[in-house]
């Protein structure tokens, strides 16, 4: 692992990868400090997060970047600043705070394939799917650096 070699660009991929892993942190510390109900710090670690984005050049994940309304920059917690409602397969997403709406296209599976074939024959399965998946789940891996 001795491959990892300084360079003294700024726009090494070592700069990048470790742009994201501070945003990861900061993300799981502002979801932290979100549930023990200090919104400001979930806030600043939010904008802290954006801002390293911005310097290296890194976009947030759309998975984190989902948790940030785009409009105030709060950290948006499902039932708490964020309402989420689903409506004919599409999701909207409500932040409490500003009140800015965002319509999203429900996301049930983030692979590639599959996304193409729309047409069933005009049948509308509604069966209430299972929503698991808003209430973030907790890092999983903590020991990782
Ligand atoms: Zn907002």
């Amino acid at each position: 692992m001795g491959e990892r070699r300084q360079r003294s660009g700024r726009r090494s991929r070592d700069n990048a990868q470790i742009a994201s892993e501070r945003i990861a942190i900061l993300f799981t510390e502002a979801e932290r400090a979100s549930r023990q109900g200090s919104d400001a710090l979930s806030e600043r670690y939010v904008s802290l997060a954006r801002s390293i984005g911005m310097r290296y050049n890194v976009r947030l994940p759309a998975r984190l970047k989902r948790r940030v309304c785009q409009k105030c920059g709060a950290f948006l917690v499902p039932g708490r600043n964020l309402r989420v409602r689903l409506r004919e397969g599409k999701t909207i997403w409500t932040c409490l705070k500003c009140g800015s709406v965002s319509r999203k296209r429900t996301v049930q599976r983030p692979t590639t394939a599959g996304q193409s074939a729309r047409e069933e024959g005009g049948r509308e399965k509604k069966s209430g799917e299972p929503v698991s998946r808003e209430a973030g789940e907790p890092v999983g891996k903590a020991g990782n650096r």
